[in-house]
């Protein structure tokens, strides 16, 4: 009983503790007690056929804290808490000849597993696929019911499990934490006694600086998914270049992507999700394209604007579909179905059925239903005399008809191949004045422009901008250059 309570205690330690090195006095201790648990079994049970923790240690016994003998017990190496002995639930076999039983048996560690709950999970299943036997998960499922009803459990919900491992013993059981948002979790802690206690409590999330560059050589996307760039990250930039760049025609190999971005992090420091794009260079086709995120004044409202102080959110987005790739562009073709040369008067975006489709920009749904071979169909009207079409839809998102007024990226429809088309594209034009006009060259209207005051902040904020995402990137020349812009003001970034 005395041996279970030192251990469970030195187990919370250990929790507690991290990944800091451990408590010297307590890793002593346990190793006297363990030392003399073995040689008490050794001398007394000898050959085992029952449950036994420790064999003999032979006659010449290395400690495990000697630096890297067993990578399991090098704290430094492998990052995990200090060995404690394990209770061994399973009888095990000595072999006369084995040497140095210590590196097998001593080599505790705390190991997490990481489950992601699939369709159909349930919280006993997940547990008795992890190895947990059949009393144990019902304990465990009681002591949640406490604070979580395990029905739940939704796809995609992550639960972190806690053993003890070591050696040739099967891996012993300590708790779990699940997931429930970014804020919140679920934390079950073994007894001392054996059972299961479970609390709800809140994940701190702090916020860290993180830059990425990324250079093309397909397209931006690929380019984004060979970094360390969250998904997250890559639609804010699509989303806000967008406006300005044609993915498909104007991104080319050798292109280069600069990101700073924040991210939140758990207490252990682990990523929770991505944040905001805080800035972000697209070096493309000799253009040097940034965006800065700012937030106004007046509506608090932050937005990412380009160097000029004008926000990148224009009247009509160029790309009405997120992660499609233009499969046509605008001006003459060769038609797929009719084989002959004709005018595309709009763009094609190929992406997989069912993708949402946003509306380019605010205005009123002019006309929703099928219209021949453009299948099931929108029209927009917007200010300034410009419409948009959308047309092959599947279907139309709920509430969309004539009449209703819809904002810049609400969902409007989703991607399907009705009418005359080859597969599953959104085929979109925009007019002016009822002519179709190339989506791709297409100036409307900025969205915003910043003047007087706000843009005097503005531009103080970009070079703080410029500043942080220097010296996270190490990159010198541009350090100097930032702080050369900052040395009037004396003002260092945040
Ligand atoms: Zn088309």
């Amino acid at each position: 009983m005395l041996y279970r309570q030192y251990e469970y205690q030195a187990y919370i330690r250990a929790l507690k503790r991290g990944r800091q090195r451990g408590n010297k006095k307590t890793s002593w201790l346990l190793l006297l007690l363990a030392t003399l648990t073995a040689v008490y079994f050794g001398l007394h049970l000898r050959p085992v056929s029952s449950c036994i923790s420790y064999d003999p240690p032979g006659s010449e016994i290395n400690l495990p804290d000697t630096p890297n003998r067993n990578p399991q017990t090098n704290i430094e190496a492998s990052g995990q808490p200090e060995p404690i002995p394990p209770p061994c639930q399973q009888a095990r076999t000595v072999h006369p000849g084995a040497r140095d039983p210590w590196a097998q048996d001593f080599g505790a560690s705390m190991e997490t597993q990481t489950v992601r709950v699939a369709a159909g999970d349930t919280l006993a299943l997940i547990l008795r696929r992890s190895g947990i036997e059949h009393r144990e998960a019902y304990k465990v499922v009681q002591a949640l019911k406490t604070v979580f009803e395990p029905a739940r459990l939704r796809e995609g919900h992550e639960l972190k499990l806690d053993f003890i491992s070591s050696g040739a013993c099967p891996p012993v059981f300590q708790g779990l934490r699940l997931e429930l948002g970014p804020r919140e979790e679920i934390q079950l802690v073994k007894g001392v006694a054996g059972g299961f206690f479970a609390r709800r409590a809140s994940r701190e999330l702090a916020t860290r600086h993180q830059h990425v560059t990324a250079t093309v050589q397909a397209s931006l996307y690929q380019a984004a998914h060979q970094t360390d760039m969250p998904m997250d990250v890559l639609m804010q930039i699509l989303r806000a270049y967008s406006y300005d760049v044609d993915f498909q025609r104007d991104i080319q190999p050798g292109d280069r992507i600069e990101v700073l971005y924040e991210e939140k992090v758990d207490g252990d420091g682990e990523f929770v999700k991505a944040g905001e794009v805080l800035y972000a260079t697209l070096h493309t086709c000799g253009r040097k394209l940034q965006v800065y995120r700012f937030k106004t004044a007046d509506d608090c409202i932050s937005r990412l604007f380009d160097s000029q102080g004008r926000s990148v959110q224009k009247a009509l987005m160029l790309t009405p579909v997120d992660g499609a790739r233009l499969s046509s562009g605008y001006g003459m073709r060769k038609h797929p179905i009719l084989g002959y040369n004709k005018m595309h008067r709009g763009l094609d975006f190929a992406a997989p059925m069912g993708t949402p489709i946003m509306a380019a920009g605010d205005g009123i749904v002019e006309y929703a239903g099928p219209r021949g071979t453009y299948g099931h169909y929108i029209r927009i009207r917007h200010p300034n005399m410009y419409q948009t079409v959308y047309a092959h839809l599947s279907r139309y998102a709920d509430n969309i008809k004539k009449g209703v007024r819809v904002k810049q990226g609400e969902a409007i429809g989703y991607i399907g191949s009705t009418g005359r088309s080859t597969g599953p594209h959104l085929h979109f034009e925009v007019r002016h004045g009822g002519t179709a006009v190339n989506p791709a060259t297409v100036r409307t209207p900025p969205g915003r422009e910043l003047s007087g005051k706000e843009l005097e902040r503005f531009l103080l904020a970009k070079t703080r901008l410029e500043t942080l995402y220097a010296s996270l990137s190490k990159d010198d020349k541009k350090l100097a250059q930032a702080e050369n812009n900052l040395s009037d003001t004396g003002i260092a970034h945040q």
